[in-house]
């Protein structure tokens, strides 16, 4: 069944009536913005107490950040009261400390939460991909104003190329959110993936792209980028159960030649391959195969984080989400989630000491997004990362992951201008990153103290 792709004209009435409200909702956020500074904006300067910059290990005080347009154009330390120069308007954040647009590496913009299979087979079966793209774009909003400036969207979880359009639309300027690379439908092997456990005669909907086969696989990856994919996403394993050894094993999705011809597929027409692995096998296939990050990964062994370590693959950890439905899945009859945790912290520490390339991630969707994904930042630390590699990881870690280092991920001159600010000292209490007031995007404000 191809989820999204049914009463595609209704779909396009009601989501053109929906832009429609939302764009209206836009254009007076951005009257707002920019009503102290009518006309064209010009110059913008911003006066940060404190800037984390993204790349330099150590905060500058007083820092005077100069946007122009979408750019960042000037940097510097005036001492005293320097002029500001003429048809500058001045943003005065001289109590907060000033950092890069956050990244998050791993969301789910058309997902409401699924602790549950209930959760999950509800929104499936009840909302329609019009419906839940209402949704998407609400929570699209939502990520920019917790100071997610940029996203990687990894699939839409039964949506269809939903998440394509959430992303054009931001692009084109219909509806605020950030900006997102998106991975569409997602690729599973038959019997592997939700929907399941309904009667063989039943046709139910699949939070993927059911594909079989090394052939069928590239065809899959051929579609997905036809349609608009930036990454493709692999579901490489499935059933988790700790060994007596302590080990997390799991079920192998694809086999390796499946993967292979995936990843193979995938980067030939120069796109990348996230694929959720959480244990041994599943994490060893795809680093074998050449995946470019590996998400969740809650057991990852020595000898795939040495390969991880020396051929550039992400890790992608997403701790928070693991803790927030640990006791819904234990009491649904999954108490591995439980156990799942104290494994994660463990590989999480040793990928710290392996010198593994940690990008933040939260599986924002997996939880609901009426809560702040920078709640990951808090575990992160306490898991043994400290503060201000906690904050490179979501700001200019990320945007290498992204691919785009030249444009985002640090304040400096040449950069675009996505700056967020929060009330206080990220660096003695990470928590403060959940309190973001101030969120500029391509210079633009979103949010203000
Ligand atoms: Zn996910």
């Amino acid at each position: 069944m191809r989820v999204g792709k049914t009463g595609s004209s209704f779909f396009a009435f009601v989501l053109t009536g929906t832009l429609l409200f939302l764009n209206l909702m836009t254009v007076r956020a951005q009257t707002k913005a920019t009503e102290s500074n009518p006309g064209t904006p010009t110059r913008v300067i911003i006066r940060c107490g404190t800037l984390i910059d993204g790349k330099a290990d150590r905060p500058m005080k007083d820092v005077r950040i100069v946007v122009e347009g979408d750019k960042i154009t000037g940097l510097d330390q005036p001492r005293g009261a320097a002029p500001e120069g003429t048809g500058a308007e001045v943003i005065d954040l001289s109590n907060e400390t000033c950092l890069p647009g956050l990244i998050d590496t791993h969301t789910h913009v058309l997902l409401q939460g699924d602790i549950t299979a209930a959760d999950y087979d509800e929104q499936l079966l009840k909302q329609s991909p019009e419906y839940r793209t209402i949704l998407g774009t609400v929570n699209a909003r939502r990520a920019l104003e917790y100071g997610f400036t940029s996203i990687r969207d990894l699939e839409t979880e039964g949506a269809g190329y939903a998440d394509v359009d959430v992303r054009n639309a931001i692009n084109r300027d219909v509806i605020p959110g950030p900006r997102m690379q998106v991975a569409t439908r997602a690729l599973d092997v038959t019997g592997a993936y939700p929907l399941l456990g309904y009667a063989p005669n039943v046709p139910v909907p699949h939070g993927v792209q059911v594909v079989d086969g090394a052939d069928a696989a590239r065809k899959a990856v051929r579609e997905q980028i036809m349609y608009g994919a930036d990454w493709i996403k692999v579901y490489s394993d499935r059933n988790y159960r700790v060994r007596p050894d302590g080990v997390l094993d799991d079920i192998p999705t694809f086999t390796l030649d499946e993967l292979r011809a995936i990843v193979d597929e995938a980067h030939r027409e120069r796109h990348k391959v996230a694929s959720h692995a959480m244990a041994l096998y599943g994490v060893h296939n795809s680093v074998e195969a050449g995946v470019d990050t590996i998400e969740h990964g809650n057991y990852i062994a020595d000898e795939d984080l040495k390969t991880m370590a020396a051929k550039g693959i992400y890790y992608v950890p997403t701790i928070f989400v693991g803790a927030y439905v640990a006791q819904g899945r234990a009491s649904e009859g999954a108490p591995v989630w439980v156990q799942m945790l104290k494994i994660h912290e463990d590989t999480f520490r040793r990928a710290l000491k392996a010198g593994v390339k940690i990008a933040f991630g939260t599986d924002a969707g997996g939880f609901a997004w009426t809560v702040d994904p920078a709640k990951e930042f808090d575990y992160m630390v306490k898991w043994g990362m400290m503060p201000m590699q906690a904050i490179r990881s979501a700001t200019s870690v990320a945007a290498i992951l992204l691919g785009m280092q030249e444009k985002l991920g640090t304040i400096e001159p040449g950069k675009l201008a996505d700056i967020v600010a929060v009330p206080g000292d990220p660096l003695s209490e990470i928590t403060t990153l959940e309190k973001v007031n101030f969120v500029m995007k391509g210079g633009r404000v979103y949010k203000k103290p």
